[in-house]
């Protein structure tokens, strides 16, 4: 059997899909005798590069070639340069094998030969072209100021940068064309007509998978697609579920099982969730990346976008959980993901760090939205509470007072004791509510008077949750300070004389606007006290 991708490669300049701006002027070129002496083609592998320089030779030596300058594709001329036979008049390197200076010497030497006879012309098609030498590219650069006639180079480069910086006069003698990636829709275009051709059965997630595991490549998809029939009964329908056996790839549930996780809270479940990516073959870091897929397209919908691409599987996950998620907790999730993105590559320790992400995926604090608590209680119902965080170890031997613990012996209360200790009492506060725990954070205790300590908002905006607090703040003071003590939450109002009032911030005027909601709506405010909630608008 023919390979796919090497049966369905395209034979003339219109079978180049997506390429059309580049199968247009090369045409165009042919028809008018207009052809340059060199060509550099950039882009992503297989885009068709090299599959357009072998076109270009064969229009330019096809025996029955059309007035519109493409090649007939069935001659004998064609046959030979299309199947890349012995053939004199093309030529082609892989630079990536043929880099040194002898074969710089070989192919100028090899240049001055002209095409075997006076109609035809040679086509000299250098792949990789980014790992020629310096000195290979001062040879090149020699025979391009003096072409001999009917000599045509074709360069064709992933990294045309590389080019540039080795061998930059070299550019301007060349005419560069750059090859777009083929997105999706167009691979799946292909590949269908493809399957249509050979009568095969493929289902539409299974072309989906192909396409995206091919990332742009149309050689890549044919082969893919090769691959899962090779592995496959013969006549048997492709199927979606035969193609991530075949290829390693992570099922769509378990992306929705990460997700649901995620959403409620449960970091139980990715331990066993990992399992099953293992038990499924499937690669960790093909995992990651789908993962980050997923989290994008959610992002997307969020936004009010529509992802591209996707399984239908895939499709139903994302619709049920992009209700779920709103999109300043996506960003938080992508956030981590890339600040463990870079260890992920270098570790050894794949598993470990996987788990280690999702579970501070699924123990993340997420941001409730002030509308969904507003809309939840016009519908008379408070939305439902987070599962409890997982406690935070209380802070330890970190400080000069590492040696009073709760259950010892206890400080006099004085304004330097309570302020050694605020450290710990901060991280128990946060163990018990990550809310308390961060308005403490930037709280100052400014006077310890008798029972009677005082604090300081961090802002304006602090006051409130800090006096409904008072009473836990002060359990957790008194756990470490000897008299039970009573906590006051100074005042941050201007004194009467003092300077003009500040301007009022973003985040105060928010404040204000909690509270005269708060004053309108008890039950919103009970409801707030109730979930701790972060307020975002
Ligand atoms: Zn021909």
């Amino acid at each position: 059997m023919i390979a796919l991708a090497r049966k369905y490669r395209p034979k003339k300049f219109s079978d180049l899909i997506v390429q059309d701006h580049v199968a247009a002027a090369l045409r165009g070129a042919v028809a008018q005798g207009r052809v340059a002496h060199g060509y550099l083609f950039a882009g992503p592998r297989g885009v068709g590069k090299t599959t357009a320089a072998r076109i270009l030779a064969m229009a330019l030596n096809c025996e029955q070639r059309s007035a519109a300058g493409e090649p007939c594709g069935v001659c004998d001329s064609c046959s030979r340069i299309w199947a890349g036979s012995a053939n004199l008049d093309v030529v082609e390197l892989d630079a990536a094998s043929n880099r040194g200076v002898d074969d710089a010497r070989d192919l100028r030497e090899r240049a001055m030969y002209a095409a075997s006879t006076e109609s035809r012309s040679k086509v000299y098609i250098v792949d990789e072209a980014h790992m020629l030498t310096r000195e290979a590219w001062n040879a090149l650069l020699k025979i391009l100021e003096e072409p001999p006639p009917r000599v045509v180079f074709v360069f064709a480069t992933t990294e045309p940068q590389k080019i540039a910086n080795t061998a930059a006069p070299i550019l301007s003698r060349l005419q560069r064309f750059d090859f777009r990636r083929i997105g999706p829709h167009a691979i799946i275009a292909r590949l269908k007509e493809v399957a249509k051709a050979e009568q095969l059965q493929v289902e539409d997630d299974a072309l989906h998978l192909i396409a995206k595991s091919a990332n742009g490549g149309m050689r890549d998809a044919l082969s893919l697609l090769d691959q899962v029939l090779s592995f496959s009964e013969g006549g048997a329908p492709v199927t979606a579920e035969r193609v991530r056996e075949v290829l390693g790839l992570v099922p769509d549930e378990l992306y929705g099982e990460m997700l649901r996780a995620i959403v409620e809270r449960d970091p139980g479940a990715i331990f066993p969730l990992i399992e099953r990516l293992l038990e499924a073959g499937a690669d960790l870091g093909e995992f990651v990346n789908g993962a980050a897929e997923t989290l994008r397209a959610l992002l997307l919908v969020g936004v009010g976008g529509q992802p591209e691409g996707l399984t239908e599987g895939l499709t139903a996950v994302i619709r049920e959980y992009a209700p779920q998620l709103p999109p300043a907790d996506i960003v938080r999730l992508l956030t981590i993901l890339g600040e463990s993105e870079e260890r992920l590559s270098r570790s050894a320790n794949q598993r470990l760090l996987v788990e280690l992400l999702l579970l501070r995926w699924a123990m993340l604090d997420r941001t409730v939205e002030l509308s969904e608590v507003i809309d939840a209680l016009a519908k008379g119902a408070v939305p439902p509470a987070r599962p409890p965080v997982p406690p935070v170890p209380p802070v330890s031997s970190v400080s000069s007072v590492s040696s009073v613990n709760p259950s010892g012996q206890k400080l006099e209360p004085t304004l330097e004791n309570v302020r050694s200790v605020w450290p710990q009492i901060v991280a128990e506060a946060r163990a018990k509510t990550p809310m308390l725990g961060s308005l403490l954070a930037e709280a100052e205790v400014v006077g310890v008077d008798g029972r009677i300590v005082t604090v300081t908002p961090g802002n304006a905006g602090h006051s409130e949750g800090l006096e409904r607090q008072r009473d836990t703040i002060a359990q957790a003071i008194g756990r470490f300070i000897s008299e039970a003590p009573r906590v006051k939450i100074a005042s941050t109002e201007t004194p009467r004389g003092g300077p003009a009032p500040e301007r009022m911030t973003e985040e105060r005027a928010g404040a204000e606007r909690l509270k005269s909601l708060r004053a309108k709506d008890p039950t919103l405010s009970a409801a707030v006290d109730a979930l701790d909630l972060e307020l975002l608008e």
